[in-house]
Parts: structure tokens; C-alpha cells; sequence
């Protein structure tokens, strides 16, 4: 960066001139990171990441294939056995780690621009998605040096000792839609176990992954234990799950996509494959709930967040009859101030889809609702941004959708909410629980009985009682059913990076 950039942009200018050097020709890294080194793929091939606030090309990005996977594998594993991370001790883990996490801190804007302009998400939104990221990658550099293994409660003959143990190989697969923060989920907890990791980030947005591959280097993590390799999934990332090198999958994304890699794994060697996958998450608001404006700003922030490109994305919301028409009034009325604007604009709520196929795909879906029988009452189409040529679309909101429409059971991963009504708890709940997804639920209630008889009804991996997504790095997070099977965050993350091994002592006695 030269002096003429802004080290702490806060107004759209700072963002704008900011943008302007991250370019490759003034260093941005764009090719894989194999071996500690930046390298193109083997094959020479490269796919273009555009900016699809602008359709301006950002870079042209190596392109892995099973040729780079086989190599990143290989020097992976060297890695693991030579025991520089895998063996060292967890608080020289710690060390390593926390500085990385003091390097993206220092970074943080340049991390969260390169987040914006490769995705389309607002800015500000990119700064929140930081905080969780360097949060997360603090949080497991500090607990490892303080989990204990087990001693079982065996007789004085024998001593059983329950260790956990690094698995290996892990190999991390990410999606475009918070493409740091969730990388940081998977890379904290695998890289604190001991592991070494290659991450294959979304081919929608790379350009963070490699310059937090940078970033590693720097803090001093041993050489070949983090690799990055951008490419498609159907190459590079299919290659790496049927590698009978890896030892894990660690993946996040769509619920077909993992479906394919627990096939992938049976055709290899049954590696662990550990999966955070979609959702169509309810969102219950009981008519006796206080204050129902409040109510109404967070259910319309729940499905309008990151332009509704978000896995816990409230995009069913279950309102109480006698209160329907009213609080969906309310709902307009906050959708309306949520309009998308220049994603480097601090004050834009929501930015743009991120690509064409997302951007035609949400379209498709909103006429399949229209013509499904559903009452459109806000958006629903593609809106011109002054000053930008992007793919916006601004908040749409479907009322009287029923459980056997597309919209009231898909995942459409955009901005459009789907409102149906109901007139008992108990239809509350059947409405809810009826999708093939689990990931989250909200819950709106003043009354205490109801919020706990509901909850524990809800087949979901997080319940949100009266707020939508408040959470931080000390839970878990993960759904249940077609939501996936692990847990990303807090120390039960740890778990799926580790084994357990027991040794059985017998002692004279
Ligand atoms: P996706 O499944 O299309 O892709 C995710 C990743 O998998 C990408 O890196 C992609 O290249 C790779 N991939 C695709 N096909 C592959 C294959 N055959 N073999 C190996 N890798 C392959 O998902 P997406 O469009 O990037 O992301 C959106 C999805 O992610 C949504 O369904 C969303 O709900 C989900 N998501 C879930 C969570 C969660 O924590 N549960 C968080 C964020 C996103």
C-alpha cells in the first residue's frame, strides 16, 4: 500500500481509494499457495473473479486441479508426520496462532474490502465478518492449552488414559457468502489440534483465503501446514475429497454439494466428512409479543442480511393471525429502509448478488412464487443502483405462502421473505418442524411456558429466542437433518478435528 491509502477508512471515499490498490499489479496474491510458496496451477489454467457490484474483473486466479491437490496432499502430510506442528506443544500452537490473530487485526480492512469487492456484500457488513473471524481464531489459540485428556474410572489394576489426538490431512471446502469468517471457523479449531489444513475457498471468492495464506507465513506457522488452493469444486475439490491422503472434510455449503462428498468418501477411505450445510430457517412471532415494531426491524433483518445470502437466513416468517396483517405492515416498513446500495458505501444495508447464476436464480424463484399463487407486497425485481452495474435485487416480501410452495420450502439464498400465518402453537410448530432443513430457528414470546414448551419442539441445531442470530465465538453452530452433522465454533468445534485414542495400562500390583 502507498501512503495515499487510507490505513483506517470509515467514509465511502476511504473505501473507494482504498479499493483502488488492491489490484494485482500492486501485489494482490492470486495464485495457490502450495509448499509456502505462491504458485500458478499445474497446468498453467486460471478462472477471472469479478466484482459483482461493477462486473469489473478483480484478478485472474490460478485454478487447481487434481494435479495441485495430489501435490498440496503430499507435502500435507510431510508436514503432519514431521511433527513441527502436529507435536509441538499446544501452547506453541497458541503462540503461532494468537499472532496471526494480532496479523488479521492489523489487516482487517484489506481483508474485509477484499471480502466486498469479490462477493458483493456491504463493507460494514465485511468489518462485522472480521471480528467473528479474528475473534474465532483468538478463541481456539487460547483454550488449547487448556483441555486436559481423561483418566477413566477404572479399578487400581489399570490405568486408562483417553487422549485426543490430531486426525491429519484436513481438507477445509468454503462457500462465497462469508468467505473469511467461515474459513476461520473451520482453520482455527483444525489448525489448534494440530492438524495441517488445505483450504479450497469458494471459486466466487478467493482473494481473502490468499492473502490470509500470506498472513500465516508471517506469523510463523510451519511450513506446509496451511495450503490454499482456488479452483472449482468439480475439480480441485472433488479431487481433494476423494484424495486417500485427507483424513477429514470439513466442509460448509450447500446441502447437494455435501450429500456428494459423503459419497466421495465412501468411494475413498471413508474420511470423516463433516458438514455445515443449508437451511430454511422459521421464524415464530406469537401475537403476544410487546414490542412489535422491534420485532419486525429483526425479522426483516433476518432474511434481508447480506443481501438474504446468509445459511441461518430467517426466510420463513410464522406470524400469529390475529396480528398477521399488522406486523407484516411493520416488516414492509423496516424492509424499505433496507434497500442495496454501493456495497462500499458504509451506509448500504444490503450490497449485490453474487454472480449471475445467484442473481437469475433468485429472480426465478420470486416468479415461481408469483406464480404459485403467493401475494407479492414489496420487491420482487432487479433494481438499477446509481453510479453501479451491478446485480441488485432489492428485499422482496411473499405473504400467504404455504408449506407446498418452492418459496415456503427451498433454500433461494437472496433477499426474499417468505410470510406464512397460523392460528395455534401447535400449527406453529408442525410449520415449522416441516422442512427437510434444521439449522435455526427464532422464536418471539413474552410468555416463558410457551418459549420453553416450544423450544424444546423445534428440530433445529440453534434456537433464537426474542432476537435473530445474536450470538458469538463461545457457542456452537450447526443443524440438525439436512443441515449437516458438526459444529462449527466454541470448543465442541475442537472435536472434529481430533480422535480420540485410548491406552490401556495394566499395572503389577
Ligand atoms: P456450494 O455447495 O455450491 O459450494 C461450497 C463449496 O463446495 C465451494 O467451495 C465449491 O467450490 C465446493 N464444491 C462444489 N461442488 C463440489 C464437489 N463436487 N466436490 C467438492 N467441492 C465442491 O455452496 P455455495 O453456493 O458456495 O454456498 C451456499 C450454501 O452454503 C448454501 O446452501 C448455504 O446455506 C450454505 N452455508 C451453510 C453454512 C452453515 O454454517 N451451515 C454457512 C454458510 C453457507
Amino acid at each position: 500500500m502507498t501512503h495515499s491509502t487510507p490505513s483506517n477508512p470509515v467514509t465511502h471515499a476511504d473505501w473507494q481509494a482504498l479499493a483502488e490498490h488492491l489490484t494485482v499489479e500492486a501485489g494482490l496474491e492470486a495464485r495457490a499457495y502450495i509448499d509456502d510458496t505462491f504458485v500458478d496451477a499445474a497446468d498453467g489454467a486460471t478462472f477471472t473473479t469479478l466484482n459483482p457490484a461493477t462486473g469489473e474483473t478483480l484478478a485472474e486466479v490460478a485454478s487447481c486441479d487434481a494435479a495441485d491437490a495430489e501435490t498440496a496432499v503430499s507435502v500435507a502430510r510431510c508436514a503432519f508426520e514431521s511433527g513441527a506442528w502436529s507435536r509441538s506443544s499446544p501452547g506453541e500452537r497458541k503462540a503461532v496462532l494468537l499472532r496471526l490473530a494480532d496479523l488479521m487485526e492489523a489487516h482487517k480492512h484489506e481483508l474485509a474490502l477484499l471480502d466486498s469487492l469479490d462477493m458483493g456484500k456491504p463493507v460494514s457488513s465485511a468489518m462485522g465478518d472480521m471480528a467473528g473471524a479474528i475473534g474465532c481464531i483468538r478463541h481456539h489459540a487460547e483454550s488449547i492449552d487448556k483441555l486436559y485428556g481423561e483418566i477413566a474410572p477404572t479399578g487400581e489394576e489399570s490405568l486408562g488414559l483417553v487422549l485426543r489426538e490430531p486426525l491429519g490431512v484436513v481438507a477445509s471446502i468454503v462457500p462465497w457468502n462469508f468467505p473469511l469468517m467461515m474459513t476461520a471457523w473451520k482453520i482455527g479449531p483444525a489448525l489448534a489440534a494440530g492438524n495441517s489444513v488445505i483450504l479450497k475457498p469458494s471459486e466466487k471468492s478467493p482473494l481473502s483465503a490468499l492473502r490470509l495464506a500470506q498472513l500465516t507465513r508471517e506469523a510463523g506457522l510451519p511450513r506446509g501446514v496451511f495450503q490454499v488452493l482456488p479452483g472449482f469444486g468439480h475439480t480441485v475439490g472433488k479431487a481433494l475429497a476423494l484424495s486417500m491422503g485427507v483424513d477429514c472434510l470439513a466442509f460448509t455449503g450447500s446441502t447437494g454439494v455435501g450429500k456428494q462428498l459423503m459419497q466421495y468418501a465412501g468411494q475413498s477411505n471413508l474420511k470423516k466428512v463433516f458438514l455445515e450445510c443449508g437451511g430454511k430457517s422459521p421464524n415464530l412471532v406469537f401475537a403476544d409479543c410487546k414490542d412489535l415494531d422491534r420485532v419486525a426491524e429483526h425479522a426483516a433483518a433476518a432474511i434481508f442480511h447480506n443481501q438474504g445470502e446468509v445459511c441461518i437466513a430467517g426466510s420463513r416468517l410464522l406470524v400469529e393471525n390475529s396480528i398477521r396483517e399488522r406486523f407484516v405492515g411493520k416488516v414492509l416498513a423496516a424492509a424499505e429502509r433496507m434497500q442495496p446500495g454501493d456495497p462500499l458505501d458504509p451506509a448500504s444495508f444490503m450490497g449485490a448478488m453474487v454472480d449471475q447464476t445467484q442473481y437469475q436464480r433468485v429472480l426465478d424463484y420470486i416468479r415461481q412464487g408469483v406464480e404459485e399463487g403467493a401475494t407479492l407486497r414489496a420487491g420482487g425485481q432487479a433494481l438499477d443502483i446509481e453510479g453501479a452495474k451491478g446485480l441488485f435485487i432489492g428485499p422482496t416480501v411473499f405473504d400467504g405462502v404455504t408449506d407446498t410452495m418452492a418459496i415456503g420450502r427451498e433454500e433461494i439464498f437472496g433477499p426474499v421473505l417468505a410470510v406464512f400465518g397460523f392460528d395455534t402453537e401447535e400449527e406453529a410448530v408442525r410449520l415449522a418442524n416441516d422442512s427437510d432443513y434444521g439449522l435455526a430457528a427464532g422464536l418471539w414470546s413474552q410468555d416463558i411456558d410457551r418459549i420453553m414448551r416450544v423450544t424444546r419442539r423445534l428440530r433445529s441445531g440453534q434456537v433464537f429466542v426474542n432476537n435473530w442470530a445474536d450470538m458469538d465465538q463461545t457457542v456452537p453452530f450447526g443443524g440438525v437433518k439436512q443441515s449437516g452433522n458438526g459444529r462449527d465454533k466454541s470448543h465442541h468445534s475442537l472435536e472434529e478435528y481430533s480422535d480420540l485414542k485410548t491406552v490401556w495400562m495394566t499395572l503389577a500390583t
